[in-house]
């Protein structure tokens, strides 16, 4: 263990990991910055709620059976 506690300098770009350019902050390029935003502004447009694109509660809920022997 050699590494040292200091912070880094340069902050990893968000997207892509790679180090930062000052013109970008926080981001590496142009690129990266333009898809944080894109990923910002499909964030806003979604309905919160339906974000789960689980449509396997579709499925029959297990237990109750259909005990439809009324007497
Ligand atoms: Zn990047």
């Amino acid at each position: 263990m050699s590494e040292p506690a200091r912070e880094p300098k340069v902050r990893p770009c968000p997207i892509c990991k790679s180090a930062a350019v000052d013109a970008y902050r926080p981001f590496c390029s142009k690129r990266c910055a333009d898809i944080d935003l894109g990923k910002w502004f499909k964030d806003s447009y979604t309905i919160p709620g339906s974000e789960n694109g689980d449509d396997s509660e579709g499925l029959a809920k297990p237990g109750q059976n259909d005990d439809g022997e009324a007497h």
